[in-house]
């Protein structure tokens, strides 16, 4: 039995994870979770799994769920909360879904009691990629990708030396403007960035996967989950997300995962690693598929990778206040302050004024978090 505790588990992964634990319920068991205020939804997975302890962000929330068990179940709140459940003493493993940055320090939490990690947020590894990986060595616990591209990539290279990977390839669907022309971006509405051509997920991360922010985001969690120069982490569209991502190899042989685009799968992968448990709520059909297509990146349409990769490269506190910035604007543009191109413009200026950190400590990276979500706001404001 693998014990779990959950963050983020009324969010699109969280559910897809209560998926895998009913699944799997003879080797999986979700002893904690944490959910935002969703505290309805938190209510039907507590009688469903029965954890020991569960976590919600307000005080109040906390306080009515408490009364409601009646001391049969701990309720935590807000951030210390999330790192009292990420460091439960029986769990084995933690696995963060919690979009944006909230899910960081229980990470180093979770990872300086001993417990494996298993991420789907990538921010903490984009932010924090270096501090985050240096810490699971120091601890001796693993950090285990649950993004598909990462999962796809991890099962790829398979244990095998870092010299034998000439560069890894990440597939990007290309998002609901793969084809849109240039011109028209200016007119992009929230809605149709909403609508995602292959993938089912969160708010946050729909709009990121129609900017390709979240392929961005993704080149950085690639370059600190498998020890690679960004210079060797590349892109290319694959509009059918069947091929989750590849490897080459120093002798031309390029080896990739598939299969029909559904989260379960890498979350299941995440969770029982090394083993692989049978299931059968994925499957491919490669002949109904029938054709599996590729393109380079439009790197004028979607600048965002030529942001991320710089970020990448420069490293230091860049790549956190990337992140901070893509997440305000992103903000901005759900709250219809700003239009859909304007997401690029900020986050290119952000980063253009940033005076970046080389080494910088947790500290620092959360102060240049900070700075980089004033800076947006202000921009934003005198628009
Ligand atoms: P959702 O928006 O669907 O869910 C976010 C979850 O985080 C919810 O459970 C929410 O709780 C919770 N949450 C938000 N803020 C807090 C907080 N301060 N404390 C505790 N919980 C909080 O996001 P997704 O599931 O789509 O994405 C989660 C992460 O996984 C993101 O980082 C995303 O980039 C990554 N990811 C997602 C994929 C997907 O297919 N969806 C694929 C790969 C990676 P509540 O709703 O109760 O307020």
């Amino acid at each position: 039995m693998k014990k779990v505790v959950l963050l983020g588990s009324t969010g699109s992964i969280g559910v897809s994870t209560c998926k895998v634990a009913e699944d799997l319920s003879e080797d999986i068991v979700l002893i904690g979770l944490a959910a935002g205020r969703n505290v309805s939804l938190l209510a039907e997975q507590v009688k469903k799994f029965q954890p020991r302890s569960i976590c919600v962000t307000e005080q109040a929330a906390a306080k009515k769920l408490s009364n409601q068990y009646d001391g049969n179940l701990e309720v935590f709140w807000g951030a210390d909360g999330l790192i009292e459940i990420a460091t439960m003493e029986e769990a084995d493993i933690v696995l963060i879904a919690i979009v944006g940055t909230a899910g960081l320090e229980p990470a180093l939490a979770a990872i300086r009691s001993g417990k494996d990690i298993a991420v789907a947020s990538k921010e903490i590894l984009v932010m924090a990629g270096e501090i985050v990986m240096s810490e699971a060595r120091k601890y001796g616990v693993r950090v285990l990708a649950v993004d598909s591209e990462h999962s796809a990539i991890f099962q790829c290279m398979d244990d095998c030396p870092r010299e034998s990977v000439r560069q890894i390839w990440l597939t990007a669907s290309g998002g609901p403007f793969r084809e849109t022309p240039v011109e028209e971006f200016k007119k992009i509405t929230l809605d149709q960035a909403l609508k995602h051509p292959s993938w089912q997920m969160g708010p946050k991360i729909t709009i990121d996967s129609a900017t390709l922010f979240n392929k961005g985001l993704e080149m950085i969690e690639a370059k600190w989950l498998f020890d690679i120069e960004m210079s060797r982490v590349k892109v290319i569209v694959h509009p059918q997300s069947v091929i989750h991502s590849m490897v080459e190899f120093v002798d031309g042989s390029i080896i990739s995962q598939l299969s029909t685009p559904d989260m379960c799968l890498p979350i299941q992968y995440a969770l029982t690693y090394p083993k692989r448990m049978p299931s059968d709520r994925v499957q491919t059909n490669l002949a109904e598929i029938g054709k599996l297509e590729f393109e380079e990146p439009d790197l004028e349409r979607f600048p965002s990778l030529n942001l991320a990769r710089k970020a990448g490269d420069v490293g230091g506190t860049l790549p956190a206040v990337l992140n901070a910035a893509n997440e305000e604007a992103v903000e901005a543009f759900f709250n219809q302050q700003i239009g859909f191109t304007d997401i690029f413009r900020i986050v290119a200026l952000v980063m253009d004024e940033h005076d970046v950190d080389q080494k910088p400590s947790l500290e620092a990276i959360l102060s240049a978090d900070l700075w980089s979500r004033q800076h947006v706001r202000s921009t934003v404001k005198s628009l």
